[in-house]
């Protein structure tokens, strides 16, 4: 059986088929322009395949409340040509199939939930580190939505004393995405991210935000694991930098299993960038049982 897969990114736009096993059978990826552009390629590419539904992980922000009169939309989001955008109604309108639809991040997490790191376990965290951070949350078999969605990379944290950098994001200076998303690091530091792997003062300091974030989702959310990918993740060196700072700022509060061995408690993402997309397959395989 096969299913359809669209990874929808604010630069990108990821289209591939999958089986209902989570198997990528083809892939390619297109420029993310106008709707009026890019969504007829993606029609056309899904048409002549087969597939008996569709699952979308979109950027956003999107309507996800099957309630609400814009259910499907990509809504308020800084890419002009995109706002209030039917994505799903339309790509249902033309490909006349189920269409699953969720966030970007939430995708990933729901990806490693079924065929990665976290298909042993009921509940996780996924957060994505790249251009901006976002967390997807999985639990009770779904991604959690709530009135919106998790915006989580926006969460306040604490600005190491003696970090002076006024932060990317345009609506707070002390988010974790205003600290710790890629484009912080190449800002603050004036190089790119990847220009810095033997700085051990970058990484110290990007733990330093990434821990008081999951710290926060650790005492919110209760995971039973942790996930980190996208681009800055693969400085393996985060790893024991991060969790030696959550481990410090939990200070022996909570003493889980889990938390005591927290070498498997906070792990990379499994599937190797393509979480994203197995998690739309995943989408659409959900939507197709409906
Ligand atoms: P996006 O978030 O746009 O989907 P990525 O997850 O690849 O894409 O994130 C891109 C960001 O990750 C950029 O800021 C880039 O500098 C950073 N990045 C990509 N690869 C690496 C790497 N190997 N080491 C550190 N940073 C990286
Ligand atoms: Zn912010």
């Amino acid at each position: 059986m096969l299913f359809g897969a669209l990874e929808a990114g604010g630069t990108k736009m990821v289209l591939a088929i999958g089986n209902e096993h989570g198997e990528i059978i083809e892939q390619k990826s297109i420029p993310t322009t106008t709707p009026a552009e890019t969504i007829p390629i993606i029609v056309d590419y899904f048409k002549a395949k087969g597939i008996e539904a569709l699952g979308v992980g979109s950027f956003g922000p999107v309507d996800l409340d099957r309630n609400s009169r814009t259910y499907g939309y990509i809504t308020s989001t800084p890419k002009l040509s995109w706002i209030d955008y039917d994505i799903v109604g339309n790509l249902k309108k033309e490909l006349n199939i189920p269409v699953g639809f969720d966030t970007d991040v939430n995708a990933s997490a729901l990806g490693e939930a079924t065929w990665g790191s976290t298909k042993d376990v009921p509940s996780s965290v996924y957060i994505t580190v790249g251009t901006g951070v976002g967390v997807g949350v999985y639990q009770n078999s779904s991604t959690l939505h709530g009135m919106l969605h998790p915006e989580a990379g926006h969460i306040l944290v604490a600005k190491h004393p003696d970090d002076n950098f006024e932060g990317v994001c345009p609506y707070h200076p002390n988010c974790l995405e205003s600290l710790a998303s890629g484009p912080a690091i190449e800002k603050r530091w004036g190089k790119k991210a990847i220009e810095l792997s033997n700085r051990d003062e970058v990484w110290e300091l990007e733990a330093y935000y990434l821990a008081q974030g999951i710290v926060n989702f650790i005492l919110t959310l209760s995971p039973h694991r942790i996930v980190l990918g996208g681009g800055v993740m693969h400085q393996a060196q985060l790893f024991p930098l991060i969790r030696n700072q959550v481990s410090q700022l939990l200070n022996g509060y909570i003493q889980t299993q889990q938390i005591k061995d927290i070498d498997n408690y906070i792990v990379p993402a499994a599937l190797a960038g393509d979480q994203g997309v197995m998690g739309c397959i995943q989408l659409a395989k959900l939507e197709w049982g409906k």
